[in-house]
């Protein structure tokens, strides 16, 4: 395994280590509302393929070494700094977030709406940092299957996921919910002119 193969397994054990807190804290909590459909169940599993099995298949064997293509080392340095850019979003919006993260879309019955830290100006960073190191990857794992295969179930995933979360959001945040849509962008700040 090369330098950029085990910079990304690093970062995959660093954003396990950043989730497992917020995951033990947040199952212990009450729902009022649990929205996990068929379609979003599938969507995660092809993500735990294209983020997980295939780049496993990658490192460890030889089986898709037909699918592989070269970069430049510059190329693969700046998948490198991709990647730690989107670990600290992935480490901000956590912290920032706190109790009220779940894996899928749910509210908690103490749900407070989080408008500070990273979120006062962009409403998804965790999605940006997903789309980052969705980014990453193919310049880490320089393969037509394995590095793409995050990628390729992340779009969809990011289009749903999204529509269907703000959709949640305003139902149970009302105008709260409206007014800082309209002060924030959505994985990027808002510009203003
Ligand atoms: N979309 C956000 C959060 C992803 S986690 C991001 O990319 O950073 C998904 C859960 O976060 C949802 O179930 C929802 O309940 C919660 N959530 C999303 N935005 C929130 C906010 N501004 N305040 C509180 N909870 C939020």
């Amino acid at each position: 395994m090369n330098i950029f193969a085990i910079l990304f397994w690093l970062g995959l054990i660093l954003q396990v280590i950043i989730r497992s807190p917020f995951d033990r804290a947040q199952r212990k909590e009450k729902k009022i509302i649990q929205l996990k459909t068929k379609l979003e169940n599938i969507l995660l599993v092809m993500l735990t393929l294209g983020g997980l099995v295939l780049p496993f298949i990658y490192s460890f064997t030889n089986l898709i070494v037909f699918a592989n293509f070269s970069l430049p080392t510059w190329s693969q340095w700046f998948g490198a700094f991709l990647l730690a850019s989107g670990i600290l979003f992935f480490w901000r919006s956590h912290l920032d977030l706190g109790i009220n993260w779940s894996p899928s879309l749910e509210i908690r019955e103490k749900h407070n709406l989080v408008t500070h830290g990273i979120y006062k100006r962009i409403r998804h960073p965790m999605y940006t940092s997903l789309w980052i190191m969705s980014l990453a990857q193919p310049l880490l794992l320089p393969n037509w299957i394995s590095g793409f295969g995050n990628l390729v179930f992340f779009i969809p995933f990011y289009f749903f996921r999204v529509s269907e979360e703000e959709k949640m959001m305003t139902e149970t945040f009302g105008k709260e919910y409206e007014e800082y849509v309209q002060k924030t962008g959505s994985i990027f700040p808002k510009l203003r002119f």
